[in-house]
């Protein structure tokens, strides 16, 4: 069914995003938004707005019978559910379509299968890709807990299920800390997630974050190639590059081949990405999971491909097959993002809202900034902290850099404390440069200068 008039379901920089994808695809937008968000750039930017409900999320952006009826009376037609929120919903994307409305996105069980992050292990693993050793599907038992931890030893890394964005997850050193860690978890998964289930993973030290794009229309699958996502913060990706800049081409070819052959396994339908730990030492990968969304640092495969990845989604969801064959995605030269939060880095990433009173935005050549902000702006204090993508290409990696390095020196975001004063310092770290990271890089970097950002204070971002 073609779609005429696309109702998005979230907010921020990413609703923004969708309703650019939108207009290019000649199709009408309909904004949904919170009591605190009357005033936010998509909702200025859409051809509608509907307000949904009070700030709180629960009320509003998680509101299935809200979203509904504001797609029932503005006669939208299809639902984009961003990422977060009710993305990885599968009795969203179920409620969506009995309303007789398109979701883009997978199908409802394919969210619940991929979506579940113990069961989408079993999946992989039936497609014959490489998991990290550990639990089959969730534990439900003291006892099934301890003979996995006997099989693969500590230390013992312990999910949720149902979790994402970082959280959720536990290291055990020992048996003992290992049962009181896991009614934790249980407990702690229940309440963010509404989902106790749990599962246990060997713990990969070193381990680079590698994940590979993919595009599927329910009958084809295609790749657009990695991205690298090493360097994060409580498990939080900060800074994302495409390609991954030390991956060799054999695993490049043997990582990419594996994500297709899940995502045809499971006959995917829509962007998605699949997570990889990646072990230099060994060259082994395993894969940790799959987002069955559109995720934050897509832009970076954009620029190296070329492919808009939400039109895509959207002429997908439309009922369009692939417009592109695997052998039309050619990877050129490098990108990097940089996630400009509205926290404080010289605070331990304290979040910190207020009133955006001057904003000088990056331009030039390869330079992209993906953003919800604009001069006056009240960054609302409800919701995810992430302000803004700056998002730079060059033919190679150095120039990426250089370039990354200039354009933080143009953006300007007055009135709050941003992640920005991070970025140019680890520009310029030999580390970085060299790509010699992993996915426990960052944390002890900044502590090691956290004197050095705090110098910084006072400057201003
Ligand atoms: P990405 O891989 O796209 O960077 P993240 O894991 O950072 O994705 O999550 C993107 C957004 O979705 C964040 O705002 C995060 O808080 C939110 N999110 C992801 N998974 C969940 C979940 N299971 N429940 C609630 N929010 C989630
Ligand atoms: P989320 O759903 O919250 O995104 P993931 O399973 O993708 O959770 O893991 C998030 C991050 O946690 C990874 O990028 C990695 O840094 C770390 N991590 C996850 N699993 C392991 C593991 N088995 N060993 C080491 N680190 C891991
Ligand atoms: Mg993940």
């Amino acid at each position: 069914m073609a779609i005429r008039k696309l109702l998005v379901a979230n907010r921020g920089e990413i609703a923004v995003r969708i309703i650019r994808a939108a207009r290019e695809l000649g199709i009408a937008t309909v904004q949904v938004y919170s009591a605190a968000d009357k005033d936010m750039l998509a909702v200025k930017m859409a051809d509608e707005a509907v307000n949904i409900g009070p700030p709180h999320a629960a009320k509003s952006y998680l509101n299935i019978e809200a979203i509904l009826k504001a797609a029932a009376d503005t006669g939208a037609d299809a639902i984009h559910p961003g990422y977060g929120f009710l993305a990885e919903n599968a009795g969203f994307a179920d409620a969506v379509e009995a309303a007789g409305l398109v979701f883009v996105g997978p199908t409802g069980d394919q969210i619940r299968t991929m979506g579940d992050k113990a069961m989408a292990r079993m999946a992989a693993i039936a497609a014959g890709v490489p998991c990290v050793p550990g639990s089959d599907g969730r534990i439900d038992s003291p006892e099934e807990a301890r003979a996995v931890a006997a099989r693969i030893g500590f230390p013992l890394m312990i999910k949720a299920a149902a979790g994402g964005g970082g959280r959720g997850i536990r290291i055990a050193a020992d048996p003992e800390e290992f049962e009181t860690l896991m009614a934790q978890a249980s407990a702690e998964a229940k309440a963010a997630f509404g989902d106790g289930g749990l599962y246990v993973e060997k713990v990969i030290e070193r381990a680079r974050h590698i994940e590979v794009q993919v595009l599927a229309d329910g009958e084809d699958a295609i790749h657009c190639y990695e991205r690298e996502c090493s360097l994060q913060r409580r498990r939080q990706k900060v800074w994302e590059e495409a390609p991954a800049a030390t991956l060799p081409a054999s695993v490049r070819e043997r990582l990419c081949a594996s994500a297709v052959a899940l995502a045809r396994a499971v006959k995917y339908r829509g962007a998605g990405t699949i997570e990889y730990l990646y072990d230099d030492a060994s060259g082994e990968f395993y894969f940790i999971e799959m987002n069955t969304r559109i995720q934050v640092e897509h832009p970076v495969t954009e620029m190296i491909t070329g492919i808009d990845l939400v039109r895509e989604m959207i002429r997908i969801a439309g009922g369009a097959r692939l417009a592109y064959r695997q052998s039309d995605v050619v990877a050129k030269g490098a990108a990097i993002e940089v996630r400009i939060n509205a926290e404080d880095p010289a605070k331990s990433f304290q979040p910190g809202p207020g009133m955006i009173t001057a904003l000088t935005v990056p331009g030039g050549a390869g330079t992209r900034f993906d953003t919800m902000l604009y001069q006056g702006y009240t960054v609302p204090p409800f919701y995810d902290s992430l302000l803004g993508k700056l998002i730079v290409w060059d033919e190679t990696r150095h120039g990426a850099i250089e370039r990354l390095k200039r354009a933080l020196g143009e953006l300007e975001v007055k009135g709050l404390k941003t992640t920005k004063p991070l970025f140019a310092r680890l520009a310029d770290d030999p580390d970085v440069r060299a790509g010699n990271v992993h996915t426990r890089w960052l944390e002890p970097w900044l502590e090691h200068h956290q004197q050095e950002l705090q110098e910084q204070e006072g400057t201003g971002s």
